[in-house]
């Protein structure tokens, strides 16, 4: 099934990147599971590599590549174990990155897109508020433009990568009576006077910054405007459909690391003077959940191979993500149980799986929107148009 969407270089790609995760990352994981603080040098090796320019024009310094080498980065991400070193990673180069390829300038993509190819900038995307994540068009930070500047007051939260990158992809209201109609998204450096963030502690994700942003008359140059003025909603949107299914993949690729794991542990691991994997009731269990798997695993590539044709699957994505993240929690909540005691010791991967999938369904759109998005296609008719 997977030589209809990969060929040899495709092999070729997953077995190099596979090796140099082992290699430089992997040796580093549990002190970054520990610090929450992924060191920069990574970053500039990712850069080297090439990793974070799969998806972007060559002209900037990208590759151009089709969408399965990003598939092939996300799932090779979630084989190492920190969904927290992973969702660093794939938030620089799929969410932020992906603002400032589609709507970006040429000036501003040569000052953001081409040192994030390379590592030398990391970005993140800034949409959340702390009055509201769901609800993206009631967000209450505002941009005012006052002669060439845009003054930028507010908050945002739960940003990943929100502490240590360089530049923030920001939403703001310019216009905020028009409500969903009245935001647009400017590029702000790290740097500028009055942006301060403050780290957030949390359940898993523990290798990522999860950062509060505060936005304190921010003077913002006119020309970090990015895409026409009050079209942000539309722009965030459309970007939906990828993200969701970044975490669709995610929670497929993670589903099948813990599966793989159990069963190895499982063979070799007895009671009542045989090894686990020979009873019953647990081979059914894991026979159930390894279908599971296979379906999201096979829509999964289906989504990725349209969306690479230029389809706009938001609902597909939205079932993408609903689907492989509720399987993904299923999944790694039965393969903790096989593990008996040793599924709860963090000197086993369970544990650590455990926790980071359970924001599969809350981050990027919670399983209830999705539902509810899938629910106006479905029932209501609603069509959804993508704007560039
Ligand atoms: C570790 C982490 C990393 C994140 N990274 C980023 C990031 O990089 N950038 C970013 O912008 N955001 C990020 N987020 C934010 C994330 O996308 C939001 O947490 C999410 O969208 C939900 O928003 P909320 O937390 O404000 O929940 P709320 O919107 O307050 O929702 C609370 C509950 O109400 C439910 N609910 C809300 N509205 C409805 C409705 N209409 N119908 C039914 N149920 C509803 C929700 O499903 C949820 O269960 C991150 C979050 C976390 C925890």
């Amino acid at each position: 099934m997977e030589s209809i969407y990969f060929n040899e270089e495709h092999h070729l790609f997953r077995e190099s990147l596979r090796g140099f995760l082992k290699k430089e990352v992997v040796p580093h994981i549990e002190k970054w599971e520990k610090t929450g603080t992924i060191e920069r040098f990574i970053w500039e090796k990712f850069g080297e590599m090439g990793y974070f320019g799969l998806a972007y024009p060559e002209e900037y310094g990208g590759m151009d590549l089709d969408l399965f080498y990003t598939v092939i980065l996300l799932e090779e991400l979630q084989r190492i174990n920190s969904g927290g070193f992973a969702a660093a990673i794939w938030a620089h180069a799929y969410l932020a990155m992906t603002h400032i390829n589609k709507e970006g300038n040429h000036d501003i993509k040569e000052r953001y897109l081409a040192p994030s190819i390379t590592g030398e900038k990391i970005g993140c995307l800034c949409i959340t508020e702390p009055f509201g994540g769901s609800d993206v068009a009631g967000m209450r930070t505002t941009a005012v433009k006052k002669g060439d500047k845009y003054i930028i007051n507010g908050s945002k939260t739960f940003i990943t990568n929100g502490v240590y990158s360089d530049y923030l992809v920001v939403a703001a209201k310019t216009t905020p009576e028009l409500g969903n109609k009245g935001i647009s998204i400017f590029v702000i450096d790290r740097d500028m006077p009055g942006v301060s963030a403050t780290k957030l502690d949390k359940l898993g994700w523990r290798a990522s910054d999860t950062g509060e942003i505060a936005f304190d008359n921010v003077e913002v140059p006119v020309e970090n405007l990015m895409g026409e003025e009050n079209m942000g909603f539309p722009y965030i949107m459309q970007h939906f459909a990828l993200e969701r299914l970044i975490m669709g993949i995610n929670a497929h690729a993670r589903s099948e690391f813990a599966i793989e794991y159990t069963l190895q542990y499982m063979s070799e691991r007895e009671a009542f003077g045989r090894t686990i994997d020979r009873f019953q009731a647990l081979r059914h269990t894991m026979s159930d959940l390894a279908t599971e798997v296979e379906i999201c695993k096979t829509f999964n590539y289906t989504v990725a191979y349209r969306l690479n044709n230029k389809e706009y699957v938001v609902k597909e994505a939205s079932m993408s993500k609903l689907q492989s993240t509720k399987v993904a929690d299923n999944v790694i909540y039965q393969c903790l149980q096989m593990l008996g005691g040793y599924g709860y010791i963090e000197e086993y991967p369970l544990a650590r799986l455990l926790r980071d999938s359970r924001l599969g369904p809350i981050g990027g759109g919670t399983s209830e929107i999705l539902r509810e998005i899938i629910a106006k296609m479905i029932i209501d008719g609603k069509d959804y148009k993508p704007v560039t």
